[in-house]
């Protein structure tokens, strides 16, 4: 529905996964939208439809540098968040965390701007708390390959409540747990886009270590009503919160729920566990409940269907028709 208020909105990491979603939700809103990206993960297909819109602007710039911007609010998306992408250039990872935030924070401060930070369930680590909820310090390696992501997000939140405490700054922070559906990366090597590509193309579906490490998916329209009403929130509500699905399964049962949804005949096969990958995880979203009135609504058979039907268009050699299909049902 339309806001009252057409506000300026910056979403930085708007042309990927999450942050394609959330400009589209808040053009919906009636909000004008500043989208800034390097599209180092994200795409251009990924707000096609949105760039022909007058309340929508996209800029290509890289947010470890610094940027001027008179907005209302800021959404701080920007970072690499799949394993391979994020250890790819682990150093730049760490400077698109760290400085970026440094970057939002300072534009926030400056303009009196709300500031909203995606971080993750990763600053838990490998967490010995289960669920997870938003007082527990987490379990870090700080020397591992995972680290780069990790640290670069917990220095994020240091710097954010630094930040309101030394001077006011009006802050939001979201612990964001495994999200998935359409426009996810078909080739980041996240275990939702691997498993539905691998069963739609026939090929072998590869799980890492025994398979019963566990995750509590999230469907994307659900975490990003997650974002709008954390944003909307009194300034007290400064977060941390976590948002995710609480429901928890082991990644073969995962595996098993999307050859039965696909039809496929492909074989689950078995590889090597990651250095660091958490053994278990899951959110306690009781906070997010009680100050944000949020859970989210669609289950993982309904998200995977509509995730799966993205997937099929597209490897079925359409994207732009897939860009668009997604865009219509959101
Ligand atoms: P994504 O990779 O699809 O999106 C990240 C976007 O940031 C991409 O468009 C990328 O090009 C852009 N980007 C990366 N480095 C940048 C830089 N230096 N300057 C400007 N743009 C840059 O990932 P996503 O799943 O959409 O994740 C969005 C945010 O949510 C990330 O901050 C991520 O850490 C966080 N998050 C996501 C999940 C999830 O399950 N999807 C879980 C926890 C946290
Ligand atoms: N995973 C898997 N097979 C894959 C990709 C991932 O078994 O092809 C596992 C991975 O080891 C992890 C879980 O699935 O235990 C979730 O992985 P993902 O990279 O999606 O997210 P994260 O580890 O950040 O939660």
């Amino acid at each position: 529905m339309p806001s009252l208020v057409r506000k300026r909105v910056l979403v930085t990491g708007g042309a990927g996964f999450l942050g394609s979603h959330l400009c589209e939700r808040l053009l919906a809103d009636g909000h004008d939208v500043l989208c800034v990206d390097n599209y180092f993960t994200g795409a251009k297909a990924n707000i096609a439809s949105l760039v022909g819109s007058p309340h929508f602007e996209m800029l290509r710039h890289d947010v470890s540098t610094p940027l001027l911007a008179e907005v209302d609010e800021i959404y701080n998306l920007a970072c690499p968040a799949s394993p391979i992408h994020y250890q790819h250039d682990p150093v730049q990872t760490l400077k698109t965390s760290v400085l970026g935030a440094i970057h939002m924070l300072d534009i926030a401060r400056r303009t009196g701007a709300r500031v909203f930070q995606a971080s993750t369930s990763e600053v838990y680590g490998d967490p010995d708390v289960h669920p997870q909820t938003e007082d527990y310090c987490g379990n870090v390696n700080p020397l591992g390959p995972r680290a780069c992501y990790d640290e670069g997000k917990r220095c994020a939140e240091t710097l954010f409540f630094d930040h309101r405490r030394q001077h006011g700054t009006r802050i939001k922070v979201v612990r964001i747990f495994n999200t998935y559906g359409p426009r996810m990366h078909p080739d980041d090597g996240r275990v939702v886009s691997n498993f539905i590509t691998q069963a739609l193309r026939g090929d072998d579906i590869t799980l890492y270590g025994d398979g019963s490490q566990t995750r509590a998916f999230c469907y994307v329209s659900d975490m990003i009503e997650g974002f709008v009403r954390m944003m909307d929130s009194e300034d007290d509500v400064t977060g941390p919160v976590n948002l995710g699905n609480p429901h928890e399964i082991p990644v073969r049962e995962l595996a098993e729920r999307v050859l039965v949804l696909t039809g496929s005949r492909s074989r689950l096969v078995y590889r090597p566990l990651p250095q660091d990958d958490p053994t278990q995880r899951c959110p306690d979203i009781g906070r997010a409940r009680r100050m944000l009135g949020w859970q989210p609504e669609i289950g993982l058979e309904d998200g995977l269907g509509r995730t799966i039907a993205y997937f099929e268009r597209l490897l079925s050699g359409d994207p732009a028709r897939t860009v668009s299909d997604a865009l219509i049902a959101g």
